[in-house]
């Protein structure tokens, strides 16, 4: 790789740990494009790391343990019961959940800094169109074009690299949105009786809601609460494309807190009534498979790859291994032509993404689409069923190869 013209587009999770696994593996001509003008690491909320992915993670060097994060280690389960005294509502079952949460803007900014100096990282810059050839492949700004021998898309689910590559390729509607909070725990003075080290997920007949602690953005001290609201019984904003985030206000908050209302235990509705407007996001949700992870000079990294729905906590975590495997690969490769190294990380890579994709659809019709009314139903508890959808332990990320 060392004379190697390199280009990675995006400059999120995976681009970041992209341009890292490129310098790694002895790419010296590294350019990052980013669009987005102002620093990541104000944005973004809370991010899930499964203790054990955490631990491959830090071995391959893709995580430190710099950044602060809140330990959590079970998992409680409610349901909504009118004979059930405790705001929180009726807790059905307890199962364990060894996950670190991180806010993801720290996790970014951890990362972002181990992004050695040599390597160009030009923000607001915005990837208008990719021309792969055989002998290289060309990028386009609004003001300019770039030939590089090598481009990494790890420009997320609407991907300009994946366009180029695979233009069929499109997120699936899943038929459903999660709406989205996050506001300080020392709003919610109640909330002091919930455990820390304990995440809830509120389950009903087509949703559920999930909440935990998480840290505070960079700058900020306390804790916030994290939730995600799950319904498969509304409408508002369907109209947009799965898998973009939306910053709606108004109708959507009146939506997601009426559901809230009709169908969590009061003290998980209040949650959401307490979120301010501007902390409120809607997602529509759907999943996205690539043929391949690689095409030509071009390779895919992270949701630009595959993208699971969000019930899997694996965004981060896939596109971090991602990295770690492309390195290893290209690494391995010395001077053999890369495309068998690259052909190698697609080969370890689109089986993942598959598993994870798959793991996504199973969980969204366990938890929202086929959801019964879990605080009459007969049959298994919703912790079982969870299991069911998840015998192999996959949720949070599969293993990461040694
Ligand atoms: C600002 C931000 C905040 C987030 N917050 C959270 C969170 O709180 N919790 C969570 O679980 N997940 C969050 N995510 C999503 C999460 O990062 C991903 O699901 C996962 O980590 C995989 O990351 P990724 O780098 O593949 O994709 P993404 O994080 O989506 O990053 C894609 C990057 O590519 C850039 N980009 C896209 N198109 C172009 C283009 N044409 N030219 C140049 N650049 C381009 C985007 O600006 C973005 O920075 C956030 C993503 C972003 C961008």
């Amino acid at each position: 790789m060392t004379g190697a013209r390199a280009a990675v587009v995006g400059g999120s999770i995976a681009g970041c740990a992209a341009a890292l696994a490129l310098h790694r593996a002895g790419a010296q001509r590294i350019t990052v494009y980013e669009q987005a003008h102002e620093d990541l690491a104000r944005r973004g909320v809370g991010v899930g790391v499964h203790n054990k992915r955490h631990t491959e993670l830090r071995t391959a060097g893709y995580l430190g343990t710099s950044t602060p994060w809140l330990q959590l280690s079970r998992r409680t389960w409610f349901v909504r019961d009118a004979t059930c005294p405790d705001p929180m509502g009726r807790s059905v079952a307890t199962d364990a959940f060894p996950f670190r949460m991180y806010h993801w803007g720290r996790l970014w900014r951890e990362l972002r800094e181990q992004v050695p100096d040599t390597v160009t990282f030009r923000t607001g810059a915005r990837i208008t169109g990719v021309h792969a050839q055989e002998r290289e492949a060309v990028l386009h700004t609004k003001t300019s074009s770039h030939a590089f021998d090598l481009v990494v898309g790890a420009d997320g689910h609407r991907s300009v690299v994946r366009a180029a590559a695979f233009p069929r390729t499109q997120l699936l509607s899943a038929g459903y949105l999660a709406w989205r909070g996050v506001l300080r725990a020392d709003r919610m003075p109640r909330a002091r009786r919930w455990p820390a080290d304990t995440c809830a997920y509120v389950v009903f007949r087509e949703g559920h809601l999930f909440a935990c602690r998480v840290p505070g953005p960079p700058g900020s001290d306390g804790p916030q609460i994290n939730w995600v609201l799950y319904s498969a019984n509304q409408s508002a904003g369907t109209g947009h494309a799965p898998g973009e985030v939306l910053a709606e206000r108004g109708a959507c908050q009146e939506a997601a807190e009426e559901t809230a209302d009709a169908l969590l235990p009061p003290f998980w509705a209040e949650l959401v009534h307490l979120t301010e407007p501007r902390d409120f996001l809607v997602q529509p949700i759907g999943d996205l498979l690539t043929p391949s992870y690689v095409q030509g000079r071009l390779v895919l990294i992270g949701d630009a790859a595959a993208c699971a729905r969000p019930h899997v906590a694996a965004g981060a975590v896939k596109a971090l291994q991602d990295a770690a495997v492309l390195e290893r690969a290209l690494g391995a490769a010395g001077n053999r032509p890369w495309h068998e190294a690259l052909q190698h990380y697609n080969t370890a890579r689109t089986g993942n993404g598959n598993a994870v994709i798959a793991l996504g659809r199973r969980f969204g019709e366990t938890l929202v689409t086929e959801a019964p009314d879990w605080a009459s139903h007969p049959g298994p508890s919703p912790a079982a069923c969870w299991q069911q959808c998840d015998p192999a332990g996959e949720f949070g990320g599969l293993r990461l190869p040694a």
